[in-house]
């Protein structure tokens, strides 16, 4: 049997750790409601992102400037930016700490 690159890459070692998370078909499926299910207003926006700041899942700066959110599977990409991601109507807060939509 033929190995592959991988295995003869790491033969006789132990594979490094997966350094990007697990990404499932529902994950790509979410992600892609998310991106075409449009925006909320501004005053929504604001109030979601004040959640950020106070949150203890923000991991970075201010969620304007690119903060993300580390309670999230999202890669740390430009769309899973917090400025970004509290602008998608249907983009989740997985601890449900965003405030009610009016
Ligand atoms: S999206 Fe929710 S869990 Fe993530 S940083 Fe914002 S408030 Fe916290």
């Amino acid at each position: 049997m033929k190995a592959s690159i991988y295995n003869r890459q790491y033969r006789g070692t132990d594979r490094p750790e997966r350094s990007v998370p697990r990404v499932t078909t529902r994950d790509v499926v979410e992600f892609a409601k998310a991106q075409l299910g449009g925006n909320v207003d501004d005053a929504t926006l604001a109030r979601r992102l004040d959640a950020c700041r106070r949150c203890d899942r923000r991991e970075g700066g201010d969620p304007v400037e690119g903060a993300y959110c580390n309670a999230c599977v999202c890669p740390k990409w430009r769309f899973a930016k917090l400025g970004k991601k509290a602008r998608k109507r249907l983009a989740p807060c997985p601890p449900g700490r965003w405030p009610k939509p009016d």
